[in-house]
């Protein structure tokens, strides 16, 4: 039988096997390990990307982004340990622990049962005189942003945080606080993963904060680096968050075919959408999503049933994410109002395979087995 792998990694850096080996061996040749070229390279590439007159900031991973943003602006005085932040509560688990390391108070939301994101539709209401932040997670790639948000990031004093993590190369439909219309642009600042099987992945961990914001940039490179303001002088304190240059080196090399990975998984998606035909399915919609995940809802409890009939058929699945933040231990002793969206989401949302080890005859051949599930 024929098998349809969810992801294989080595596959999908096989395409880029020539440029990630000259970077490395540049890297290794430099005798420069920590900072660097590179690094200002890349993070100058990622900038350029995003646009805006942004900033980019390497550090060690997407969770450290999120985590240096909020300690940034708690140095800076535009948070204080207690203060608010509202979350979607179907966001993966980094999110909310960035948010409770840092010392603040997540208050978790349900998300727009449309899009499975945030918008400021739903966040508006659930402020309270505590809420300083949102956190904006742009979930399976799909931009979480609205007019109300905009309206809550301008007018209403909320901090605005982009979790990009999921959305690299997206664009929203209409623009953000300084006007562009890339993810990661859209708010006062944004977190990037770049753990491997995000749409642009290292060889390892790795991660950015980008902003237009001079001096959020500055204190979240001070804290990143041991609280260092200056040699031998330590203001804050800091954590060691840093981006390898070896990974620098090689996301510099797969950022110039970014805008082509991210076209080859709409592809994939656009193909899935118009094929896919079959009550028990709902396919999702998501204009201006790079597609990190292909997510589908299968419901009547029947999401199991369909992933083992798909297993049996050789397709290879996932789920993104079976148990909700708020349902895991650790976090069992937060409060939150109810959340009934998330978890039929977390039991009713399969991942499909999109990624570049799936060829468009394989969609082809996947949707005709799912549309005969019965
Ligand atoms: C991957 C991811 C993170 C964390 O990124 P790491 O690089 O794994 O630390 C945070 N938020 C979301 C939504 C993610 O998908």
């Amino acid at each position: 039988m024929k098998r349809y792998p969810f992801l294989d990694l080595a596959e999908i850096n096989a395409r880029y096997s020539r440029q990630l080996r000259e970077a490395a061996t540049r890297v290794i040749d430099s005798g420069r390990y920590i900072g660097g070229e590179e690094n200002r390279d890349f993070e100058r590439n990622l900038s350029a990307f995003i646009g805006g007159g942004c900033e980019a900031v390497g550090c060690g991973n997407g969770y450290d982004a999120l985590f240096l943003i909020l300690k940034a602006y708690m140095e800076m005085g535009r948070l204080t340990i207690g203060d608010e932040v509202i979350i979607p509560a179907n966001t993966f688990i980094a999110t909310v622990l960035s948010v409770v390391n840092a010392g603040l108070k997540p208050l978790l939301v349900d998300p727009d049962p449309g899009t499975m994101n945030l918008s400021g539709k739903i966040a508006a209401p659930a402020l309270t005189p505590r809420t300083r932040a949102l956190i904006t997670v742009h979930l399976y790639g799909s931009p979480a942003w609205d007019e109300e948000m905009l309206h809550l990031a301008t007018d209403k004093g909320i901090l605005v945080i982009e979790d990009a993590a999921q959305a690299i190369g997206a664009s929203a439909l209409n623009a953000g606080i300084n006007g562009n219309f890339a993810v990661g642009s859209l708010g006062h600042a944004a977190a990037f993963s770049f753990y491997p099987t995000k749409n642009l992945g290292a060889l390892g961990d790795g991660g950015a904060v980008v902003s237009s914001d001079a001096e959020l940039c500055r204190t979240v490179r001070q804290i990143a680096n041991y609280g260092s303001d200056r040699r031998n002088h330590y203001r804050y304190l800091g954590v060691n968050s840093r981006l390898d240059p070896i990974h620098a080196a090689m996301l510099s090399e797969k950022l110039k075919d970014l805008p082509e990975a991210n076209n080859r998984r709409r592809q994939r998606t656009t193909l899935y959408g118009s094929l896919i035909d079959n009550p028990l399915v709902r396919t999702p919609y998501n204009p201006g999503s790079v597609w990190h995940q292909y997510v589908v809802r299968i419901g009547s409890g029947r999401r199991d049933d369909f992933r083992d009939y798909l297993a049996s058929n050789g397709v290879e699945t996932d789920v993104h994410y079976p148990v909700p933040p708020h349902r895991q231990p650790c976090l069992s002793y937060l409060t939150h109002p109810p959340l009934p969206f998330t978890e039929t989401l977390a039991s009713e949302i399969v991942s499909l395979p999109i990624s570049d080890c799936t060829s468009l005859d394989d969609v082809i051949e996947i949707s005709a087995i799912i549309n005969n599930f019965k």
